[in-house]
């Protein structure tokens, strides 16, 4: 017996590779600039990576609990308290997880029922297709779209965009390939869509320190739990990985009513059961006690999001200067090129770039003309990048 034609993993037909690990794998080939998937070329803060060693060599190598070393889900029911004023209970509103991949994983996984439906903006990051897929659900994507130099959506396009089958929304903010920030106004606009309709919002806060439009502070991100009646329907994901420069290190968590962490937990445990006890008891010290060294961290990349981006105008492309993450977007055509996959084709042959076609992002066709790229990278790079774009 043969399975070769058999049609395996049917419900993620159509997903294939990530276009991230093919991009990374063609850089490591070609010994291009990989600015396509977005890992810091540095490392996180050199305490944390101390805590991590000296807890594997202190033992902490067997299974943690099941939700999580209590010493990281009290951090991170600080963390919210202090720089949210949202008050969580370590004890049963905090799941500590394999990275906000599992958490997000896990929480659509539990919630959403077979022909359910979620709400997501696209361009989304791709792991939310394949499991809202998954799930059996059906995703309802509302196109975010260029308005005054940044993207934003059409309040009336997400209202249309609900139906009676719909369970959840899932929102990223600051949200990855846009740079978007979503401000309050536009919170406001989604916290009543989620009230009128009784919908879980699922929120994605991986980039939640990494904001860059504030004078000083570092708190232009607003959880959507925070504003009025949502505290009660919302799962907030956040992780290490892009905070603390540990993307490697696959730590991530949510905080949610009980019910919630509940049934997250309850997919969980058999998709990891748990995961990392020596990284998480990292994690929990650097939670604590390295805010500074994220303030830096956060300085330091709005530094690097202009170099980036005045390199990319320079180049002569349209670029989309972000309120926050990793990743600048940039509109191809004043170069000439009809779309952003030929020219990131043209981009690696030409230029020795690896950058991300935007439109892998999107259900609909509104991503065609943008190119993502990453800009956590050491300046010598974004200066060797900008120096080659002139090749095009
Ligand atoms: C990087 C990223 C993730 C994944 O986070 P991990 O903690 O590495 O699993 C999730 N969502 C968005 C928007 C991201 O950019």
């Amino acid at each position: 017996m043969s399975f070769d034609n058999d049609p395996l993993v049917t419900r993620m037909q159509g997903f294939g590779t990530t276009v991230f690990a093919e991009m990374t794998a063609l850089a490591v080939r070609t010994g291009a600039i990989n600015l396509g998937q977005g890992f810091p070329d540095t490392d996180g803060p050199a305490k944390l990576l101390e805590t991590a060693a000296e807890a594997i060599m202190g033992g902490a190598n067997q299974y943690p609990p099941g939700p999580g070393l209590p010493e990281l889900r009290e951090a991170v029911a600080a963390q919210r308290a202090e720089r949210y004023s949202l008050a969580y209970d370590p004890a049963d509103e905090v799941l500590v997880t394999v990275g906000a991949t599992e958490a997000i994983a896990a929480t659509i996984l539990a919630l959403v029922e077979t022909g359910e439906e979620v709400v997501v903006f696209e361009p989304y990051y791709d792991s939310y297709a394949a499991i809202i897929a998954l799930a059996g659900g059906v995703r309802r994507p509302v196109t975010l779209r260029p308005d005054a130099g940044r993207f934003t959506f059409d309040p009336e396009e997400l209202r249309a965009a609900v139906t009676p089958r719909t369970r959840v929304l899932l929102l990223n903010s600051p949200h990855n390939p846009t740079g978007t920030v979503f401000g309050r106004e536009e919170l406001e606009i989604i916290a009543e869509v989620c009230r009128e309709h009784d919908l879980i919002a699922v929120t994605d806060e991986v980039y939640e320190y990494l904001t860059y439009d504030d004078a000083g502070g570092g708190t232009a991100h607003v959880p959507l739990a925070t504003l009025p009646g949502m505290r009660e329907r919302t799962v907030a994901i956040s992780s290490a990985g892009k905070t603390f420069s540990v993307t490697g290190w696959k730590v991530g968590w949510i905080t949610a009513p009980p019910q919630f962490v509940r049934a997250a937990q309850t997919v969980k445990q058999f998709l990891t059961f748990t995961a990392s006890a020596p990284y998480q008891r990292a994690v929990a010290y650097a939670l604590r006690e390295e805010r500074e060294w994220v303030e830096a961290l956060r300085v330091s990349l709005r530094a690097k999001r202009d170099r980036l981006s005045d390199g990319l105008t320079a180049a002569g492309l349209t670029t989309f200067r972000p309120q926050g993450t990793y990743f600048v977007q940039a509109d191809v055509r004043p170069l000439g090129f009809g779309d952003g996959r030929e020219f990131v084709r043209a981009l690696h042959e030409r230029a020795g770039i690896v950058a991300i076609p935007t439109q892998v992002f999107y259900d609909s066709d509104a991503g065609g003309p943008y190119a993502r790229f990453a800009f956590c990278k050491r300046d010598e790079v974004i200066d060797e990048a900008v120096e080659r774009l002139h090749r095009l």
